[in-house]
């Protein structure tokens, strides 16, 4: 059985850094035919270990959350989308798991440790956040996941899942399924940067590019982008690292692209070339990325528009995905129980 678990935080809408670093991938493994199970899981109640006092927040990013995923292509005939809450099984597995984690060991894993100094947490962590990488273990096993599609800052959690599952199969013998990690091969996906230029491109930081912006926004805040400081005049040679306006042309452009919009340079080489050598003006390439972006984001944009005349079909697909989620993660459930010998009544 091949199977794929992966989901999204309900803080906020998504942005071109989950397209490029996690919903892009699922939809083409989606439509490549090559998985038994897909499922697509809104993380309402890890959203809820540092939103604990906003669940206006956390309940209204559902529906955004959900549309976003359908927009993007993500096909509720193919893919079961759920909301974790709604699945109980889920919580009680994170309570046996706990008992094979240590503290030292949460503390080390580098992901949590960012977060933590990003939210201010470091005097007051609440325990469940603390704990979230124990229930994102919890959510991967339960699904019976061999394949998790995510974005780097994922990779410490993918090990530390794994972990969990050596130790729970040596303890009480082989019962859960050991996760790959698949990331971006393009390495400007990794790790999309904000168009601040800032590391990350995060909702918690401001810095994105929403796949349901407006055409407009989205020009207006690509003509804003951070590029080189040093690159004052046209004629100065400019820095292609750590210009986010490369970085999302390496994400997103194609040599097509060139032919149709920019037809005076090949491909990306090319147009770096002129920029490290001077004479190539941020506006130029600014209004280029533009209209990368625009046609990758129109069609999106249309199909978010039809889904949210339809929000009643939206609020069913995710009920039924829920039951579906239900089920499976109960089956694990018991195989749990089983192998840890509290199934008392069987
Ligand atoms: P929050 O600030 O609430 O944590 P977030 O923007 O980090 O939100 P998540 O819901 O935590 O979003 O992440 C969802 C998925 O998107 C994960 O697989 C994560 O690796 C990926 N992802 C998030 N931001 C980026 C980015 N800038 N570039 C590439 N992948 C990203
Ligand atoms: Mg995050």
């Amino acid at each position: 059985m091949k199977i794929i678990l992966t989901g999204d935080r309900p803080t906020g809408k998504l942005h071109v850094g989950h397209y490029v670093g996690s919903l892009k991938e699922r939809v083409r493994l989606q439509n490549s035919g090559e998985f038994d199970e897909i499922y697509i899981m809104i993380a309402d109640a890890q959203a809820l270990t540092d939103n604990a006092e906003h669940p206006e927040k956390v309940r209204n990013n559902i529906i955004e959350v959900a549309l976003d995923y359908l927009a993007c292509g993500i096909d509720p005939e193919k893919a079961t989308i759920f909301i974790q809450s709604m699945v109980p099984a889920l919580t009680e597995l994170t309570t046996y798991y706990m008992n094979l984690v240590t503290v030292s060991r949460v503390q080390r894993n580098p992901t949590v440790k960012a977060e933590i100094q990003m939210r201010n947490f470091e005097a007051s962590i609440p325990v469940g956040f603390f704990c979230y990488p124990i229930s994102q273990a919890s959510d991967i096993t339960a699904f019976r996941a061999t394949d998790v599609p995510v974005g780097e800052d994922q990779l410490p959690m993918l090990e530390q899942c794994k972990e969990i599952v050596h130790k729970f199969n040596s303890v009480y013998g082989e019962t859960l399924t050991e996760p790959n990690i698949i990331l971006p091969k393009n390495a400007a996906c990794l790790r999309l940067p904000g168009i601040d230029g800032k590391a990350k491109m995060s909702k918690s930081l401001g810095n994105c590019i929403y796949l349901s912006d407006s055409a407009e926004d989205v020009q207006k805040k690509v003509m804003s982008m951070f590029t080189d400081p040093n690159h004052l005049r046209v004629q100065d040679p400019g820095k292609v690292e750590g210009n986010p306006v490369f970085t999302y042309l390496d994400a997103f452009c194609t040599d097509e692209q060139f032919a149709e919009f920019l037809p005076e340079y090949k491909c990306l080489d090319e147009l770096k070339e002129h920029y490290q050598r001077g004479g190539l003006g941020d506006v130029k390439i600014k209004k280029f990325l533009n209209k990368v972006l625009q046609a990758e984001l129109a069609p999106i944009r249309e199909r978010r528009a039809m889904w949210e005349s339809r929000i009643p079909d939206v609020y069913d697909i995710l009920k039924s995905g829920s039951e579906v989620a239900r089920a499976k993660a109960n089956e694990t459930l018991a195989d749990v129980r089983r192998a840890m010998k509290i199934n008392y009544f069987e």
